[in-house]
């Protein structure tokens, strides 16, 4: 039987976007077990992940000391990580001799180099609190807007174009209008492995009725559920979409009212997928030209029809255009702005949405006020009460580039990995091996600290408070259940200590190291949650915004009058073929795409670290179809090697059916074969989101 917990504390889980809710059962300090409560998201449910993944929060290799870096030992892009032994590369600290000397060395950067000369990445996984207090450090203490996060490497594309084209970048309905929609489109996402408790709404809704239409290049689980699956060939999104487009057109299935009324830039749309017959189309995408009209005519004439989308649509160098294709397909139809329809793209992690609304972007202020908008930056500035740069901040790869290029010399992480998580990690481990100076805030000493010179010891999730937002725009409170381990100390606490050496006068004073005074500024900074109270977080745990007023319900379907751009109107933007930056060739033949696996979150700090799900999938795997198993002439579970133009790994090979023929699937998890070694960085020009979904490679026995 279970061991009796001592305390029971709700809080929310810490992985995916889907944003459940959960009971921690406590005792001595220790997580015994995770019980799913009636949250808004999750009706009780969890996946695996939020079930059993918490005991990474008592792993050993906890950091309960800072570190500092040994003199004379050297930044290598070539390191091995060892945590076990991090003795030969650091060496404990006091937090006043860590913190002084990690905020000092800063500030000389800055007084010596510039404000440009520093740079921060923040992070999805912790609060909202946190990621605010994060960016406005870059930007009143740094002095620049060099500050951004994952939300680069995951829906930056998908935010661009739904920015310019209906003016906001969050989904306009809940993943549970699905059950309110006769017609659900699940285009480039896998919910069954990456948002497990939000695929269970998906084929509940399938199996009531619900017409559901699967898009992707691999056969995905829920294509089970599918009336029509679409495996249409990698990196033809646009030809697919347009084609749809083109039939919707044709066959006069528009909305003239909603186009007439809500939309501009109709007839240069109409123009251009005039050149993409399904006809024509049907080659390329390697869909039937009938199955693209039936699946056009489907979307159009249903009462109401909704899009879900993941990073197979965004992380391409036509990321954008793949999802401007989305966004036009939902305005001609009408199929927006009521429940049951809209544009979904679901946000990866648990807390990406708020990280992005609390401003860890280098354009955008919170609340996506732009920098270089007069107006929202003398709010800041009197909100802040300092002077603000009007320059846009570099992006995530882009800070890397500025590093080789000796114009960045010092940076702040908290909380991400990008030694794991950046494409092309050889040049982005050398880039991080060069900086002057880099200040890392984690809970273990992940791939990115090992480069770091000094190393701060946070709090995990289950030991702070804070909100986190999930994918449907709820704002959610997460509790403190346990202490902190060793000299840990809460993500707040150090950011402030970090400010105050960089000059910053701050005191968020309080309960929670000053949680609701931060809260209580946010709600000045961002209209869309100047409604939300705590009061109220505490009371109902899950808020969706915008909730402009006290007392507001919030709104789950937005856009239902107009939409929140200049004119008030929805703009289409017409996309073309653009082709992957990195074809196959002779040398190269096989496509590489990298995504993730159930049991393992992201770069695999946590999930690695947690017993269960380390022993589900203990090694790295690379996904073939049986058949090109065949024709390489290995076995399920014998070992290939993958190269690429950037590197090569090797790790164990799976049969997988779904995996498309010609293809290789390399969950980027896995330290010791890490699918970004092999990564394009090329960038989507508009979203600078790297090609993670394609690229060329070799595939060698053994
Ligand atoms: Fe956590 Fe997402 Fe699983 Fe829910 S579906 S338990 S939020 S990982």
């Amino acid at each position: 039987g279970l061991e009796q917990a001592d305390k029971t504390v709700d809080s929310v889980c810490p992985y995916c976007g889907v944003g459940c809710l959960l009971t921690y059962h406590v005792k001595d300090n220790k997580i015994l077990y995770v019980t799913g409560r009636d949250g808004p998201a999750n009706h009780g449910r969890l996946c695996v992940k939020g079930r059993y993944g918490f005991d990474y929060v008592h792993h050993r290799q906890r950091l309960t000391k800072p570190l500092i870096r040994k003199p004379g030992v050297p930044k290598s892009a070539d390191f091995v990580v060892d945590p076990e032994h991090w003795q030969e590369v650091f060496r404990e600290a006091t937090w006043e001799e860590a913190l002084d000397l990690a905020a000092g060395k800063l500030r000389q950067i800055r007084d010596t180099h510039g404000k440009h000369a520093l740079a921060g990445f923040g992070s999805a996984k912790g609060s909202n609190e946190e990621a605010y207090l994060f960016q406005k450090l870059v930007r009143t203490g740094f002095g620049s807007n060099n500050v951004d996060h994952c939300t680069r490497l995951c829906h930056a594309s998908s935010v661009a174009a739904l920015l310019e084209g209906i003016g906001s970048g969050a989904v306009s309905n809940q993943v549970s209008d699905v059950m309110k929609a006769e017609v659900v489109l699940v285009i480039g996402a896998n919910p069954t492995v990456n948002h497990p408790v939000a695929a269970t709404w998906i084929k509940n809704a399938a199996k009531r009725g619900v017409k559901l239409i699967v898009a992707d290049p691999r056969r995905t689980e829920l294509a089970r559920y599918a009336t029509y699956f679409l495996q249409f060939k990698p990196d033809t999104d646009v030809a697919l979409l347009n084609a749809m487009m083109y039939t919707i057109v044709e066959e006069g299935l528009v909305n003239e009212d909603f186009i007439r009324q809500r939309t501009e830039g109709f007839e240069a749309l109409k123009e251009n997928v005039k050149g993409y017959s399904p006809e024509k189309m049907a080659p390329i995408c390697g869909i039937p030209a009938e199955t693209i009209r039936e699946v056009a005519r489907l979307y159009a004439k249903s009462k109401g029809s909704m899009i879900l989308w993941g990073m197979g649509i965004s992380q391409h160098v036509h990321g954008t255009d793949n999802a401007r294709c989305l966004i036009a397909l939902a305005l001609m139809t009408g199929q927006v702005g009521r429940p049951g329809t809209g544009l979904h793209p679901l946000r990866g992690q648990n807390n990406v949405q708020g990280a992005s609304d609390s401003g860890l972007i280098p354009m955008v202020f919170p609340d996506y006020q732009r920098v270089d908008d007069p107006q929202a930056r003398a709010r800041f500035e009197k909100l802040w009460g300092t002077s603000l740069d009007p320059k846009p901040g570099l992006t995530v790869v882009e800070i890397m580039n500025a590093i080789l290029d000796g114009q960045i010399k010092g940076m702040y992480i908290m909380g991400e990995n990008p030694a794991m998580s950046d494409p092309d990690l050889r040049h982005a481990r050398e880039a991080l091996a060069k900086l002057d100076w880099l200040v890392v805030q984690d809970i273990f000493l992940t791939e990115t600290a090992y480069l770091a010179d000094v190393v701060l010891p946070a709090s995990a999730w289950p030991e702070k408070t804070g909100t986190v937002t999930n994918t449907d725009r709820m704002v959610q409170l997460g509790r403190r259940a346990l202490d902190l381990p060793g000299d840990a100390r809460q993500d707040l606490w150090i950011i402030q200590e970090m400010a105050r050496r960089l000059g910053l006068d701050w005191h968020y004073e309080g309960p929670e190291s000053g949680v609701q005074a931060v809260f209580e500024e946010m709600r000045k900074a961002m209209p869309s949650i100047a409604g939300i109270t705590w009061e109220r977080l505490e009371r109902e745990s899950s808020v969706t915004y915008p909730c402009e007023k006290e007392g507001d319900p919030g709104q789950p379907v937005v856009f239902t009058e107009r939409f929140p751009t200049k004119t008030g109107r929805g703009r289409f933007v017409p996309a073309d073929l653009v082709p992957a930056a990195e074809r196959p060739d002779d040398e190269y033949p096989w496509v590489l795409i990298t995504g993730r696996q159930l049991e393992h979150w992201h770069t695999g700090a946590m999930t690695r670290r947690a017993s269960v799900l380390d022993a589900i999938e203990p090694e790295p795997v690379a996904s073939l179809h049986p058949l090109d198993l065949d024709v390489l002439g290995v076995k399920p579970g014998e070992v290939i090697t993958v190269e690429t133009r950037r590197g090569r790994i090797s790790l164990f090979t799976r049969a997988e059916e779904s995996t498309p023929r010609g293809a290789v699937f390399i969950p980027f998890c896995f330290y010791e074969a890490a699918a970004n070694l092999l990564t394009n960085p090329a960038l989507d020009p508009y979203g600078k989101i790297p090609e993670f979904k394609y690229c060329a490679a070799k595939v060698l026995r053994g």
